[in-house]
């Protein structure tokens, strides 16, 4: 799953496409508006104003994070999978501003809801490195920064297009895939390691990406 602080907030890489991360801003920034007004005021009912309309804001994106979080996980279960890959957060804070506190915040929390939802269902949730996620193309490999133009991604090189977002994922469920496999004792008699696309599943082979085919199913 790819995360993001615009556009959708999560992006499987079977293809779904979850929560309003646009939303969720927009609904901070009327919060935060509110807020300064009230703190202007300066009177006792506004401070306690102020603290109500706090609480009920916090309630309100804690819930809209938990949908989202159970639709990611409720996607992966439909999808049979084992695992559920995210980008790793300490990594991934230098993608997000100083100020966007909150948005640092909604990355932590949805993380979290993500793995006890996931637990419950008994799928195991890992991270990989975000290096390169959103640049590297998940069909043929290659990677340029010039390769995503905002949310829509064309390869350079094979010319595969998709939703930005959409590419990224694919590649986080790979890094995940691969590192699975990389663990396994034994490649020989182990299981392949796949990971559900939009259509049926990718096997990973650890010679390269483009060498992946896809199983229809
Ligand atoms: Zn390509």
């Amino acid at each position: 799953m790819d995360c993001n602080v615009d556009d959708h907030i999560g992006v499987t890489s079977t293809g779904a496409f979850i929560g309003n991360a646009d939303y969720l801003n927009h609904q901070r920034r009327e919060f935060e508006k509110r807020r300064a007004s009230l703190q202007q005021t300066g009177t006792r009912s506004s401070h306690l104003t102020f603290q109500r309309i706090g609480d009920r804001f916090g309630r309100w994106s804690e819930d809209y994070l938990h949908q989202c979080s159970k639709a990611i996980v409720e996607e992966a279960h439909r999808h049979g999978c084992t695992h559920i890959a995210l980008e790793n957060l300490e990594q991934i804070r230098e993608r997000i501003s100083d100020e966007k506190k909150f948005q640092q915040w909604a990355f932590n929390a949805l993380q979290t809801m993500v793995e006890y939802k996931a637990e419950e269902y008994g799928i195991i949730v890992e991270t990989v490195k975000p290096q390169y996620t959103s640049q590297q193309c998940s069909k043929c490999g290659c990677t340029l920064e010039e390769n995503r133009d905002g949310q829509h991604f064309e390869c350079l090189d094979c010319s595969y297009t998709a939703n930005a977002d959409y590419n990224a994922a694919k590649n986080v469920a790979r890094k995940l895939a691969f590192k699975l496999q990389q663990g396994q004792k034994s490649p020989a008699g182990g299981a392949f390691c796949q990971y559900a696309l939009q259509s049926g599943i990718m096997t990973v082979s650890d010679t390269s990406v483009s060498s992946d085919t896809p199983v229809s199913g």
